[in-house]
């Protein structure tokens, strides 16, 4: 499916991480930027896209309007107030809700979304105007703002008008999120279809004709009912759309039965042969851009929330830093990794300074986030456990936690970058034979190691018994 280059996306969930976005540059093809984020901090964005995009053609960004937000747990969108104790919606949500034009009041008495809204107070093709035009102008918006229309005619002379870069690489139309198990559940699988017809509709006219994407969010129960997985393939199929993104609701790789990943590239196989990005997804989603299965053209992950999502709440979440384990591509507790690098005689606390970095640096990772900090000594790993605590009081105890010191965050976060980075290099050159094969070993040599617990790699037979079954 994928003439292109397989697309490497990073999520932008959170202002804070800007800067790592900046100093990471080089770790992404993409960016997926959440839209209540870009709704709040549309000038900081802006101007990171104006500035780093501009002479990088082949990045490229595009907007999630998180459009499902509205429909259930609206609970979410209220955050509390330290002084008063009183709840009211959360900033950045309150913007999304004037640029997309819904009720206020609605929202605040907390009513949310149903598929009849449609058609009767909101009207369908305002609604998709509304979102189409917030993600194609985020940046121009900025450009007119600030003023920089001369600049970007100064450089760009005759088209400063509509520079690629500058708009997203595709729109994504308004979507809802589709569980089996709640109530109108087909409806908002046929108001998704609409919607996103409306979109490719709207895109030829105020958009530039920019491709639309179909944004698909699924509970799990979808993808472990054959019955129900073939009506969204079906309903999904007929839409002429110029490609998919794919979120299943808290889909761990890592945990997920086979029925359940089984169910997942059921999916891909019964949509079309067009871009497919997964927008939480592991090394099990990058082995499935393989050529040989192309299952998927693009793999999406956070930056610290990793690699599966759960759909509500919307944008939030508990970053834990953890490191990478690159060999069983997992991210594990400190504590753990530190035995299981003993246990594979990568490090030996018997000899001075944990011994020498060299077989670290050949069997586990040779990235240059580790070669800055391991340097030549392995006592150096240290550098990714937690040094700090913080307390949580509770009415008869105190419960000490391990923090992560921002030192320790950073480089198990740009260690876990550049891992990333590294496995959709490896999956693009190497045999997919080769590659599951360096699975099955490292799951065999690790397998006997205390610290893993029975059945805790249980995935890597798993996803390979699913790469191997596809690839026939
Ligand atoms: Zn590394």
């Amino acid at each position: 499916m994928a003439n292109n280059k397989t697309v490497h996306i990073l999520r932008y969930g959170t202002v804070a991480e800007k800067v790592h976005l900046e100093k990471a540059f080089s770790a992404f093809d993409y960016l997926s930027i959440n839209g209540n984020t870009a709704a709040y901090v549309s000038n900081a964005i802006a101007k990171f896209i104006v500035e780093k995009f501009f002479s990088n053609k082949e990045k490229g960004y595009f907007i999630d309007p998180i459009t499902y937000a509205f429909q259930n747990k609206i609970d979410l969108l209220f955050s509390k107030s330290k002084s008063t104790n009183e709840y009211s919606i959360k900033k950045s949500i309150a913007k999304l809700i004037d640029i997309y034009g819904l009720s206020m009041n609605r929202i605040k008495q907390r009513i949310p979304l149903v598929p009849s809204d449609f058609g009767s107070s909101i009207d369908k093709d305002s609604f998709v105007e509304r979102i189409l035009s917030f993600q194609y102008n985020l940046v121009y918006k900025h450009v007119q703002e600030q003023d920089l229309q001369k600049y970007l005619d100064y450089i760009a002379p005759g088209q400063s008008d509509n520079i690629p870069q500058l708009r997203p690489k595709f729109l994504i139309a308004p979507y809802f999120y589709l569980d089996n198990q709640a109530p109108y559940w087909e409806e908002w699988l046929s108001l998704n279809i609409e919607l996103a017809n409306i979109s490719i509709a709207q895109s030829k006219h105020n958009c530039n004709n920019l491709p639309v994407f179909a944004q698909i969010v699924l509970n799990k129960s979808v993808i472990t009912d054959p019955s129900s997985l073939n009506k969204i393939v079906k309903a999904y199929s007929i839409l002429e759309c110029d490609g998919y993104t794919i979120w299943i609701d808290d889909l761990n790789e890592h945990e997920s039965a086979k029925a359940e990943l089984n169910g997942f590239v059921a999916l891909l196989k019964g949509l079309p042969r067009k871009q497919i990005y997964n927008m939480y997804g592991g090394y099990f989603s990058i082995l499935l851009t393989h050529k040989s299965l192309s299952l998927l053209s693009g793999v999406s992950h956070g930056l610290e929330y990793g690699e599966s999502r759960m759909v509500y709440p919307v944008g939030g979440g508990i970053p834990v830093s953890k490191y990478y384990f690159l060999p069983l591509h997992r991210r594990l507790d400190f504590t753990k990794a530190f035995y299981l690098l003993e246990y594979a005689k990568v490090l030996d606390t018997n000899i001075e300074n944990w011994g020498s970095s060299d077989k670290y640096f050949s069997d586990i990772c040779g990235c240059s986030q580790c070669k800055k900090i391991i340097g030549k000594e392995m006592i150096n790993f240290m550098e990714f456990e937690s040094k700090e605590f913080y307390e949580i009081h509770r009415k008869n105890h105190v419960l000490r936690r391990k923090k992560a010191s921002s030192d320790t965050k950073q480089n198990c976060l740009y260690h876990y970058l550049l891992c990333k980075k590294m496995e959709f290099l490896q999956v693009e050159r190497k045999d997919l034979k080769q590659l599951l094969n360096d699975l099955k070993n490292k799951s065999q040599l690790y397998q006997a190691c205390h610290s893993i617990k029975e059945g805790e790699l249980d995935y890597i037979s798993i996803w390979d018994e699913i790469c191997s079954e596809a690839e026939e």
